[in-house]
């Protein structure tokens, strides 16, 4: 049965991360892992990950520093753009719903004075029936048709509205 462990273990690892194995450090430890397993091992790999580190890091390209200065001063302005934009979104928004209440308030105040229009028209049209019944039906079109039309104009208002605040998020 092999050993898993040796007390000697941290002394190694921490001579081969400080860059000492095996020139730097205790002779007598080098002559220790030299004999036991596990110190050779930890040695070996500790020394394959320290090289590893050691390469990777003259590997790594840091950009020049007029360079990561740019993109901060662009990333800076990106991030006070989009802050000062947000109350203006929600400002939108406001507007928006303000104005589809002030449209509403407006289709209702008007509604009592185009009844009275509307029935003159319809009695007007009427009269050209000489049947009743014909003419109740006329009237009967005329105020569906009257009231589609109504609907149909504020959704024609609102749905350009509606789709400008969907899209100008972005
Ligand atoms: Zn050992």
């Amino acid at each position: 049965m092999t050993r898993t462990d040796c007390t000697h273990e941290p002394a190694v690892v921490s001579a081969v991360l400080l860059g000492q194995w095996p020139h730097g450090c205790d002779d007598a430890l080098v002559a220790h892992a030299l004999e036991c397993d596990v110190c050779r091992e930890v040695a070996s790999i500790a020394t394959l990950i320290h090289d590893d580190s050691e390469r990777s890091r003259y590997e790594v390209h840091v950009p020049a520093s007029g360079q990561v200065w740019w993109r901060a001063a662009v990333r800076a302005r990106l991030d006070s753009t989009q802050a000062a934009t947000r109350p203006m979104t929600l400002l939108h928004g406001i507007t928006a719903a303000v104005a589809v209440g002030v449209m509403l308030a407006v289709i209702g105040a008007a509604w009592p004075m185009l009844v009275p229009v509307l029935e003159r028209v319809w009695t007007t049209v009427a009269g050209y029936f000489p049947n009743a019944d014909v003419a109740s039906a006329v009237a009967n079109g005329l105020r569906l048709s009257a009231m589609l039309g109504l609907i149909g104009a504020a959704i024609l208002l609102l749905a350009p509205l509606a789709l400008y605040f969907a899209l100008s998020d972005d």
